[in-house]
């Protein structure tokens, strides 16, 4: 099953992904993530899209695409993925339909007050990548891995603030693209990540039925 997984940053996406993976054993590929990857070993595309991410602006479609690309060519991608955090624009979007076909795509509703403050609440642990928020309770340190937990430079407010603007331009667009499509699907972002994944499994059982 092929599952892009949409919504403002900040929406959930991430946590959404890692229950799916652990009940439908697809991978999650968060192209964040393998930008951030990047960063920290310093590659070429490290080097082009740390100033981009930093400024909150996106890196370019050439780019990601080529990495989306290659990276649902691997193995653990035979039975399906969940792309968190891609297309994010049109072009993306169109690229990636003439390279596979999408099973499904969910779009996590929140409000933008409420992806603001999220953000800005949301620490992360520099080792193991554990999300936590300080507003539902409060943490400096991992609680896996014992780490000092970490702000992303792009969660800081006046990148937040740009990302938002950045993700608002981008998503009626992509809705009617992915509606056009007879492939969208819409769950409302709940107060807890396990209250909207009862929506989002609904879904996901739904289109690995008709599947069948
Ligand atoms: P995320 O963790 O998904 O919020 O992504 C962090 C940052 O990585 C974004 O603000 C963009 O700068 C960059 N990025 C991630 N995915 C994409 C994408 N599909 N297209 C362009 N830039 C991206």
């Amino acid at each position: 099953m092929k599952v892009i997984l949409f919504g403002a940053p900040g929406c959930g996406k991430g946590s959404q992904a890692k229950l799916i993976t652990k009940d439908f054993g697809i991978p999650q590929i968060s192209t964040g993530d393998i930008l951030r990857e990047h960063i920290a070993n310093q590659t070429e595309i490290g080097k082009v899209a740390e100033s981009l991410i930093n400024n909150g602006q996106l890196v370019p479609d050439e780019m990601i695409v080529e990495i989306v690309k290659e990276r649902i060519s691997k193995s653990d991608c035979k039975n399906g993925f969940i792309l968190d955090g891609f297309p994010r624009t049109i072009g993306q979007a169109e690229q990636l339909s003439s390279i596979t076909k999408i099973d499904v795509v969910i779009f996590i509703d929140i409000s933008i007050n409420e992806v603001e403050r999220r953000a800005l609440t949301r620490r992360i642990c520099p080792d193991c990548g554990k999300i936590f928020s300080i507003m539902e309770k409060y943490a400096e340190v991992c609680d896996e891995c014992g780490a000092k937990l970490i702000q992303r430079e792009d969660d800081k407010r006046e990148v937040v603030r740009k990302r938002v603007d950045q993700y608002l331009a981008q998503c009626e667009p992509l809705l009617k693209f992915f509606k056009k499509r007879k492939v969208l699907k819409t769950v409302l972002s709940k107060n807890s990540p396990e209250e909207t994944y009862v929506d989002v499994k609904q879904i996901l059982l739904q289109v690995h039925a008709k599947r069948k």
